[in-house]
Order: structure tokens, then sequence, then C-alpha cells
């Protein structure tokens, strides 16, 4: 059984619709599609489930940046239209931000097929090198069959996408941050509607469905500022599910180590640049001193 730990959920296809199994092949390449439409990982699984569909792929990206695994990584999927790519390939389909036009996909889309990327080269202990041929790593949909996949926008990113995934491998570039709604502030006693939360750091471990309402009970400061509910869900609250709002309540969020929040900026949790500036900032620390810690840790690792 493979699967990254990324997916938050497993949409299985349709057995009728990939083979079981890689016919002796090692996994060393992957392929990004394009959905041609704007869905969620699961809506798109939910397609590969048709016995009819003929087609499949190892994980689908939502346009919320979700992760699905569709078929198990140990054995090929139907999408590229070549057998010995996808024997030898694990294949992502992404959905589109809209339809048309060069079908773009949005910015919680690319982290985590970024993410995602890192995360199967690692390992399986291959890097991304995109030549435009099937001799690559990275290959797409139309050096195999007369397609528009993977659009014309994604296409355009491949190189970007190996230069990326291959700078995070050798740890000269941190994680992408884990797509989410902006958070607002929020106090204890609010009831709010919140978004779910669907990648787990140290202090969150639990997933909660999409839209689930509830009063908070804490605030967690950190990278992810997820809200605590009274029914033990977590997540974020987006602007326009509030309920209402108790202003009379006041904010209990506790701050954490220095140290630890270092750790959790060389994890990637707190952005670059002038982003994990902001949010360090915002969220009640010195960032001068948080970066000097995460710079001494650097320079004694690369001793
Ligand atoms: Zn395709």
């Amino acid at each position: 059984m493979g699967k990254s730990t990324l997916a938050s959920t497993i949409v299985a296809s349709n057995p009728s619709n990939y083979t079981i199994g890689r016919m002796g092949y090692s996994i060393c390449k992957i392929t990004p599609h394009h959905m041609a439409s704007v869905l969620t990982a699961e809506q798109c699984g939910k397609i590969f489930q048709k016995d009819t569909r003929n087609a499949s792929a190892n994980y689908g990206i939502g346009n919320d940046g979700s992760i699905a695994l569709y078929v198990d990584e140990d054995s090929r999927a139907w999408t590229s239209s070549s057998r010995s790519n996808d024997c030898q390939a694990i294949t992502i389909e992404v959905s589109n931000s809209s339809i048309g036009g060069n079908y773009p996909i949005s910015e919680a889309a690319w982290n985590s097929l970024v993410n995602l990327c890192v995360d199967i080269c690692k390992r399986y202990n291959f890097k991304l090198l995109y030549d435009g041929t099937p001799n690559g790593s990275l290959t797409k949909h139309n050096m195999f069959a007369n397609t528009n996949c993977p659009g014309s926008y994604l296409e355009s990113k491949f190189p970007e996408l190996a230069n990326t995934v291959n700078a995070i491998i050798d740890g000269q570039q941190i994680l992408p941050e884990i797509p989410r709604q902006p958070t607002p502030n929020r106090k204890i006693g609010d009831t709010v509607k919140i978004n779910g939360i669907y990648v787990a750091s140290n202090s969150i471990k639990k997933l909660t469905p999409a839209r689930t309402t509830g009063t908070i009970t804490k605030i967690i400061v950190g990278a992810l500022n997820p809200y605590l509910l009274d029914n033990g869900d977590l997540g974020w609250v987006n602007d326009n599910v509030i309920i209402n709002s108790n202003e009379t309540s006041t904010s209990m969020s506790t701050k954490k180590d220095i140290n630890i929040i270092a750790d959790e900026v060389r994890k990637g949790l707190w952005g670059n640049g002038n982003d994990r500036k902001n949010k360090l900032t915002n969220a009640g620390y010195d960032y001068n001193k948080i970066q000097k810690i995460v710079n001494q840790k650097l320079n004694a690792n690369s001793k």
C-alpha cells in the first residue's frame, strides 16, 4: 500500500479503471494532469468510481488544495495514454481554477502539487527532470496523445515545478504553506462555521470536515491559527460564514516557546520572507529573535 500522508481522503477508483501492480516497473516519474474542470478532489474521484470511465489517476488535487488518493501508488492508473509512462509514474489530476483560456490553477492547488511532488520524490528517491521529452521524470499527457492536457498554464509552470521541488529536496527552499482560508480575528465564545483543516502539525491532530458549526473554545496561535470549537473540531473561519459574534468575550490565546516557533519556521509553517515576518509579528512574536534562532540552527546543521 503506497499513499502520501498529504492525502486527506481516499476516493477509491473502480477496479475496472486501472491495472493492479506496475508490471515490474519502479516509480520514477510524476505526471501532473489538469481536470479541465473546477472540482474538489472528492468530486473528481467520484468520476473514476464509474465502471465505464476507463480512466483514473493516482491522486487528485482540488481547487481548494485538498488532496485525495484514487489509485494506490502500487498500482498503475490509466491517466496519460501511455502504458510505459503510467507504469513508472504517479499521476496527479489537478483542478483548474476556471475553465477556458489558459486553464489556470489556484495557488492552493499549486502549493499542494509542489508538496505532493516533494513527498513522492523523497519517498521514491528521485528528483524532477523536465526536458520536454518522455525520458524526463516530469512528464505530461500531451507527450503521448493529442490533448490539451495539462493546459497551457500548468504546462508553462513545469520548469518551475521541477526547480521548486528539487530546491526543497536539497534544503534550499522550504515547503510552501499549507493552503487555507484567511483567518479574521474571532474571539472565544463566538459562534462560527469553520472550514476543514486537512494537514496536521504537531499540535493539531484532528481532521475536521468542512463547514462545522460550533462555539470557539480556544484560539491556537501558530502558523495555521485554527480555532477549536466546543464540539472538538478545529478549523479556520471564513469571513462570510460567521453566524454571530460575541464581542464581550476576550481572547485567551497563549504563546508558544520561541524555540518551538523557530522549529515551525524551519518546517515551513510560517511561510517565507515578508509573509513570515508579518505572520510572526501579528501573532505577537519577535521576528528578529526567532529568525536568529532559525539561522543558528541552520548553521549548526550545515557544519
Ligand atoms: Zn491528462
